[in-house]
């Protein structure tokens, strides 16, 4: 099936509640046109260096999500045209695009990444220090930031039920951390779920999915 094929599949098969990210990082230009063509306008990349080539070429109408993490001396090359940041894991990162936002007069929004997997390896923070930094003054005098939302990732597994555990551990953080609300803070946001386990994550109470290979093919 082409590209056009899939992501209007996927569309029609997505709640209306649910936002789609087409994950096109590693892809050409050409194959994104395709997408942009058949009316997607939101897409994620992981590298910025990738994001910024492809912004530079591609229509302006188009919401750029980073997806990958983020390093914090990367931060200010995104600043001018991210629309949203989702892998947030650290205070001292939320501090440098709060600076660089700043900077440029913008306001940007960002999901914080919690550590759901049972790998080692995938950042995020957990249950507490999401607590702590959403309650830390330090956090709520930032001015050019707005965290909106969580964002996690599951186990590279097939296990489903290992995936759906994790998905709902995600999601009663998301529905119990809700409640801390302040100017800056205003979880409405779940992004959860790639091409391999969106289905789940849906039924989980994901409100948006980060699909790549299963509209562009694989990478
Ligand atoms: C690459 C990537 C995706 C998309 O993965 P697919 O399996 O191709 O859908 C989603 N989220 C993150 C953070 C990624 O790095």
């Amino acid at each position: 099936m082409s590209i056009q094929q899939n992501l209007l599949q996927i569309k029609s098969l997505l709640p209306s509640n649910v936002t789609l990210v087409a994950v096109s990082k590693t892809k050409p230009v050409e194959d994104l046109m395709e997408a942009y063509n058949a009316g997607q306008r939101i897409f994620g990349e992981n590298k910025i260096q990738e994001m910024t080539e492809k912004w530079q070429q591609m229509p302006k109408d188009i919401e750029w999500h980073m997806i990958g993490h983020v390093q914090s001396n990367k931060v200010k090359y995104m600043v001018p045209y991210v629309k949203l940041i989702h892998g947030v894991d650290s205070l001292k990162l939320l501090k440098e695009i709060n600076r660089q936002a700043a900077r440029w007069r913008k306001n940007i929004n960002c999901l914080l990444q919690i550590h759901i997997a049972e790998e080692e390896t995938k950042f995020g923070l957990d249950e507490n220090e999401l607590i702590e930094l959403l309650n830390s003054d330090e956090f709520k005098e930032m001015s050019n930031v707005k965290v909106i939302g969580l964002m996690g990732m599951a186990t590279f597994t097939e296990n489903q039920e290992q995936i759906k555990k994790e998905f709902d551990n995600l999601k009663s953080i998301f529905d119990k951390s809700k409640k801390l609300k302040t100017e800056n803070c205003q979880l409405n946001t779940l992004s959860m779920g790639m091409s391999g386990d969106y289905q789940l994550a849906i039924d989980c109470g994901s409100t948006m999915v980060r699909i790549g290979s299963s509209i562009f093919g694989s990478r």
